[in-house]
């Protein structure tokens, strides 16, 4: 491998740019060559591509969002496209790529990888956590901090009032950032998707008693199509438990943003260093996973199964919490 080529795509994540740096100084270091793509798949495609050296990469170790742009492409999603994308990768002379995304960015790499036998290792980024084999992902605890310190206003503000607030948190279809959220914030209780064909987490929440010594309850509830989000389940609860004095937060994009925390920056920093090593080694069609703090290779197609489990330790430990 002489020319790697780095993407960021799909949902954008705080420390992407950490993980750019480390792939592009690591491939450096190694004596390859790296070239920078813009905009995911989309610049792949259409040829934004630039030549980065380690300055490209000075100073943003601490910043948000992807210096490379991010972007969704429903081209290559086609045939033609990733024929255009593999043309553009040739004409560029890059021999592989490493791409830094969710598990959409993830499936297209497979794809990709199948069509055309280009080595291709991926780096789990997204504020989700919901890629399989691996205990983290890239933006996720940075996105829990985030969290953590908005429920921490809404608590003060709930307590006066003496208010319900259901706060609507990201998550896709997995319920990480609710239950860790919930938990760090002393919140009463997470309505995640990964129980919402299972039971009535609402009902069971009320019949619990959850409320019995307290005056203000927040319940964190993750945006899935399957919870309904938080204003489906605020609306429930006015027609059903009128004695309630129901508010409803949806923190939204706020969660993507900010300075990555110290644990993102070295997470994607290692994943970086261990990107390159994989594509040295022979490595392909892998994501780099952490498990127990070792880095492991997760193949694209076990990644993307979207069936991590909720740890139900977690659970448990959130209702005993809130009594
Ligand atoms: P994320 O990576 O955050 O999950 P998306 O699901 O939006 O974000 O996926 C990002 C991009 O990856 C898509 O816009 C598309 O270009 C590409 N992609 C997703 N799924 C596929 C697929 N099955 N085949 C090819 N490309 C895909």
């Amino acid at each position: 491998i002489k020319c790697i080529g780095v993407l960021t795509s799909g949902g954008d994540a705080p420390g992407m740019n950490a993980a750019i740096r480390s792939v592009t100084r690591t491939a450096i270091y190694h004596g390859i060559r790296v070239k920078g793509i813009y905009r995911g798949y989309k610049g792949l495609i259409t040829g934004e591509i630039e030549d980065f050296e380690t300055q490209h990469v000075s100073n943003i170790i601490q910043r948000g969002g992807t210096i490379l742009k991010t972007a969704r492409c429903p081209e290559f999603c086609t045939v033609e496209g990733r024929a255009l994308a593999h043309e553009t990768m040739r004409a560029h002379g890059i021999d592989a790529l490493v791409v830094i995304g969710g598990d959409g960015s993830l499936s297209g790499a497979r794809e990709f990888a199948e069509e055309y036998d280009i080595p291709i290792v991926g780096l789990p980024g997204t504020i989700d956590n919901d890629l399989y084999g691996t205990d983290l992902t890239i933006g996720y605890d940075t996105a829990l901090n985030t969290i953590v310190s908005a429920v921490d206003k809404i608590r003060d503000t709930a307590s006066s009032h003496e208010r319900l607030f259901f706060v609507e948190v990201m998550g896709r279809e997995a319920g990480f950032l609710a239950l860790n959220g919930a938990i760090a914030s002393g919140a009463e209780a997470a309505i995640i998707p990964e129980y919402a064909f299972e039971k009535d987490q609402l009902a069971e929440t009320i019949e619990n008693g959850f409320r019995k010594t307290k005056n203000s309850s927040i319940v964190l509830v993750s945006e899935s199509e399957s919870t309904g989000g938080a204003m489906k389940v605020a609306e429930r609860v006015e027609k059903e438990y009128p004695q309630f004095d129901v508010r409803v937060v949806i923190l939204g994009h706020i969660q993507r943003g900010g300075s990555p925390s110290a644990q993102d920056r070295i997470l994607a920093s290692r994943m970086g260093v261990a990107a390159i090593e994989a594509l040295l080694e022979g490595q392909r069609n892998v994501m780099i996973g952490i498990v127990n703090d070792a880095l492991v290779y997760v193949p694209f197609s076990k990644a993307i199964k979207k069936n991590k489990p909720i740890d139900e330790d977690l659970v448990d430990a959130l209702r005993i919490l809130s009594i």
